[in-house]
């Protein structure tokens, strides 16, 4: 059938249209295709199969069941269904395009190997009820990739089922309040340095603490006298993003544990950041009690539109007993074993319960497992040393033409932060970020940390190579000199987007998720 007798019509005007010196009749920009809700295009009059008309005599055997009006779903043919969803597949911008310098979010590139090991049978088919004797591999890759964990971070436990880095960090949090809670010394407090990850005062909330913030000093870190003075009977703990949300290492690491364990209270560690510092820093050495591991930022498992991921927690020496179930145990024999409710008995009596249904995201274990073996543990260590040196070239790159607020205080971790001062009056972070997109780059992350006016952070990676990051060196130096120069295009940017400024606030706040038939 021909495309336009199912009610496909020309693209809806876009705003951006305005701004366009030569619009199309159709809406398309060159091969950049408009494509409407598929509500719009698809009928009740098509169909991608050819179905015989029902015998009109033949007996009903639905009953009741009989539908008796049309199901209100969209009828395509198959080339239109394939378009309709290859065309929205070209409109993501996506890690395998081109560079994604998301700050704090460690997009990287996933090795294709990984999704390979990922897709064997054995791995993908297996079910988290099927009876352990015959998923010992499964459990084996778990158990494995516990022991690099524990290994790369010098702690004494892991807990494999947290799901993301958040999920992680109430685990940890859990844990401390299980252990405080053991010795009958409950607290109330736990204090969140201005430095740390959002996530970290709404995980300390969930699990019922006070969260009280620590100032950071002039160089981007904790504060460590006002950190010191606040310590006391009442605090059950810190958390600390390490290497921060500032992209700087926060030395005084040691020194603040101490501190927090001679007044009784446990540390600990947003280690969403570990990339940074795998193979140079054992997190155990510097005094942390419980650290979460972004499994899916620091070891490539995909992670765009908001999952999977995958946040196993290391726990210290102290903390391993109250780590939820289940957990792999290996016997004597080789065998691998799960405990459960069932059977923790009187071996492991103080864990805290348990975080999810079954044992974790094995897809994201499969992938995390598949990336260190295939790295070793010099590769790991020269995938931290190159995100390091990846962000410090951009950092170096931009600095003369970008405020850079700690640049003069040293060199940055994975990622380089800037801030809005030297802009032009009237020009924003927003209006940056609106023209990267303009030069072909999906934007950094905007006015975070909050510890930095107009902040925009930048993380590389180290998969990026020295053309790449040229290249988007030269598009973020021409649009410092736009913004530095008060260039009013660069407020109505993007300009080449099929769509320019949208009300990026209204769609978070009330979302339209369901389509509704214009007028009805
Ligand atoms: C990404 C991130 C988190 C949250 O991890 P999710 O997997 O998104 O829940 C926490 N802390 C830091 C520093 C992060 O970068």
């Amino acid at each position: 059938m021909n495309i336009n007798q199912s009610g496909w019509r020309p693209g809806t005007p876009v705003a951006a249209d305005e701004a366009i010196a030569y619009p199309t009749a159709t809406g398309n920009r060159a091969l950049m295709l408009e494509e409407p809700l598929i509500f719009e295009i698809g009928t009740d009059q098509t169909s991608g199969v050819d179905l015989p008309e029902p015998d009109a005599d033949a007996p009903n055997r639905l009953g009741s069941f009989a539908r008796t009006k049309p199901t209100g779903l969209p009828g395509l043919s198959e080339p239109e269904t394939v378009r309709h969803y290859t065309r929205l597949s070209r409109q993501n911008y996506a890690i395998d395009l081109g560079l994604f310098p998301l700050g704090s979010c460690t997009m990287k590139h996933n090795p294709r190997l990984n999704e390979k090991v990922a897709r064997m049978p054995g791995f993908a088919d297996v079910h988290p009820l099927q009876p352990t004797d015959t998923v010992q591999g499964a459990l084996e890759v778990i158990d494995q990739l516990s022991h690099w964990l524990i290994a790369l971070t010098g702690m004494s436990a892991v807990a494999m089922s947290p799901k993301a880095g958040a999920h992680g960090e109430l685990c940890g949090i859990l844990c401390i309040r299980a252990a405080l809670e053991a010795r009958g010394d409950p607290r109330s407090v736990v204090l969140v340095p201005e430095s740390a990850h959002g996530t970290n005062p709404a995980t300390a909330a969930f699990a019922g603490y006070e969260v009280e913030g620590i100032p950071a000093d002039s160089d981007g870190r904790v504060d460590l006298a006002a950190l010191k003075n606040r310590l006391g009977p009442d605090v059950a703990g810190v958390m600390i993003t390490n290497p921060n949300t500032c992209g700087l290492f926060e030395r005084d690491m040691k020194t603040i544990s101490e501190a927090v364990h001679a007044a009784g209270g446990l540390v600990y560690c947003d280690g969403a950041n570990f990339n940074a510092i795998m193979g140079r820093v054992r997190p155990g050495d510097l005094g942390i009690d419980a650290m979460h591991i972004n499994l899916h930022k620091t070891f490539s498992t995909p992670h765009g539109g908001g999952g999977p991921g995958s946040g196993p927690v290391v726990l210290s020496e102290a903390l391993a007993p109250f780590a939820p179930l289940p957990f792999v145990t290996k016997h004597a024999d080789g065998s691998m074993h799960l405990v459960e409710e069932e059977n923790a008995g009187a071996e492991f009596p103080d864990s805290f319960g348990r975080m999810t249904a079954f044992h974790g995201q094995m897809g994201m274990f499969t992938r995390a497992l598949t990336y260190i073996l295939s790295h070793g543990a010099d590769g790991l260590r020269q995938a931290s040393g190159d995100a390091v040196l990846n962000a410090n070239y951009v950092l170096r790159s931009l600095d003369d033409v970008l405020d850079a607020p700690f640049g003069a205080a040293g060199p940055c971790m994975h990622e380089a932060l800037f801030g809005d001062d030297g802009f032009a009056d009237g020009l924003s972070t927003l209006d940056f970020s609106k023209g990267l997109i303009d030069e072909g780059f999906h934007p950094m992350t905007m006015y975070f940390p909050l510890v930095v006016h107009g902040a925009m952070l930048v993380e590389p990676t180290e998969t990026e190579s020295k053309g790449a990051l040229d290249q988007f060196v030269m598009a973020m130096r021409s649009l410092a000199r736009r913004a530095r120069d008060g260039d009013e295009t660069l407020k109505t940017a993007p300009h080449h987007a099929p769509r320019a400024r949208l009300d990026e606030a209204l769609a978070a706040r009330k979302p339209t998720l369901t389509w509704s038939e214009p007028g009805g």
